[in-house]
């Protein structure tokens, strides 16, 4: 079976869960509105480079598209649409009044200036302003994407538009930004996990192997600090693009987190051993948690032989399809990622709704919410895994299809 038709496997088993009807299923894979555009960037040696974006939306039936920006050398037409898919699930399965939508460029942010990377923002924004709107399509970060960048797609759509800051969510805190918005998609990966350690008996503290986590950035730094500091967990091995470190007797995170606060690279850090990033998928630990690009986990690479009894999707579609199906064999459990990683939206959500209102939250009013809007998506989804005889992900998607249907049905569709 190709990757293809087993993706359309997965979304079937859901739709047959919930008896949806043909034409209901048709509605919802395929995606509303796809925009590829050109965009020409001034270079500083005065070259004129051209790069080609994407702004997928995939579904608006429950409210506004939502969903990030990546800018990354692979991201294509089909990457972007299959994570513009992944938000319709996901603001469907927190239950917050968003569609899904994503969005990318093909490039390498790394070779830019600060300068080049600006242009390259604005001429982006240009391109595809006409999407956008507070009630129509609001981006957010992703893949080397940040507050910076959202601030001057803020700037951008405001210069014509006028002064509009919630066209974009996860801006500096000074334009708009909500408070703990920079560390929601981590705290909320915690939180999930603090539920599942609590129902199926993996303890968080004192377990037997710990924590892994692939990647350091915004997802898997914030999650590990978090764990760390809050949930008492024993973090064991971490890896960012150049490899990791490993110590089985726990990391000593703040330590690791002033080290690469210095700019220096993970695995210079003499606080653990070092590790290639292919080593890390075979330490053996309690939770395994991919939180940096997708299709990492694969029939070929190690889901026949990763040492865990939890993957958490921190990062977005990180199981291929046939390793899903290998790990459910296994019975490893997968904690998918439109339920793991859902606390960045849900705090988008938040700062949206901050800006229309014109009214600040707390930063702990907003962990209060997101605690409660997460546990209350991951207990549905448990709920409906144990009364079905289902995986997490299957039942996340059925919650998430049953919904976005529903608001089809009752727009006329
Ligand atoms: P980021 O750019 O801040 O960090 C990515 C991290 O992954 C970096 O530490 C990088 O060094 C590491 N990395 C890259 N390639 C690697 C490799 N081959 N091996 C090991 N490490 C590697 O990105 P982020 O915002 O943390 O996003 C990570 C994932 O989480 C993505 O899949 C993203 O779509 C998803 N996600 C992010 C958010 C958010 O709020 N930022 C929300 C939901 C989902």
């Amino acid at each position: 079976m190709s990757g293809r038709a087993i993706v359309q496997n997965q979304f079937d088993r859901a739709a047959d869960l919930i008896n949806l009807e043909a034409y209901m299923r048709k509605i919802l894979i395929s995606p509303f509105r796809e925009v590829q555009v050109e965009v020409p960037v001034r270079m500083d040696d005065g070259r004129i480079e051209v790069f080609t974006g994407y702004r997928i939306q995939h579904n608006g039936a429950r409210g506004p598209c939502k969903g990030g920006i990546r800018y990354h050398p692979e991201a294509d037409h089909d990457e972007v649409l299959g994570l513009a898919t992944i938000m319709t699930w996901k603001t469907a399965l927190m239950d917050i009044p968003f569609g899904g939508a994503k969005g990318g460029v093909t490039v390498d942010p790394k070779k830019l200036s600060k300068l080049e990377l600006e242009r390259l923002t604005r001429r982006f924004t240009q391109r595809i302003a006409i999407v956008l709107g507070p009630y129509r399509d609001i981006p957010a970060p992703d893949v080397n994407t940040n507050a910076q960048v959202m601030a001057w797609i803020l700037d951008e759509y405001s210069s014509r538009q006028g002064y509009t800051p919630a066209v974009v969510t996860g801006k500096p805190v000074s334009l708009g930004g909500s408070l703990g918005r920079e560390e929601a998609t981590g705290r909320g990966v915690m939180y999930v996990m603090q539920e599942y350690a609590r129902d199926f008996g993996i303890p968080l503290k004192g377990g037997r192997g710990g924590v892994v986590i692939q990647g350091f950035g915004n997802v898997g730094s914030h999650l590990a600090r978090l764990l760390d500091s809050e949930a008492g967990a024993k973090v064991v091995a971490v890896s960012a693009v150049e490899g990791g470190v490993y110590n089985d007797q726990g990391l000593d995170i703040p330590a690791l987190l002033a080290h690469v606060a210095q700019g220096k690279p993970v695995p210079e850090w003499k606080g653990g051993k070092r590790v290639t990033n292919e080593e890390l998928w075979t330490i053996p630990c309690d939770w395994l948690i991919p939180a940096a690009l997708g299709g990492v986990i694969t029939k070929e690479a190690n889901a026949k032989t990763i040492d865990c009894k939890v993957v958490v999707e921190g990062a977005n579609e990180p199981t291929t399809p046939t390793a899903d199906i290998i790990l459910e064999e296994r019975g490893i459990a997968v904690i998918p990622d439109f339920l793991a990683n859902a606390g960045g939206v849900t705090v988008s959500y938040y700062e949206w709704a901050q800006n229309l209102q014109q009214y600040r939250w707390t930063h702990e009013q907003v962990n209060r919410e997101l605690k409660a809007t997460i546990t209350k998506a991951y207990t549905s989804v448990r709920d409906l895994a144990k009364e079905k005889g289902v995986t997490f992900r299957t039942a996340a998607y059925g919650i998430a299809l049953q919904r976005v249907a529903d608001a089809e049905r009752l727009r006329g569709n």
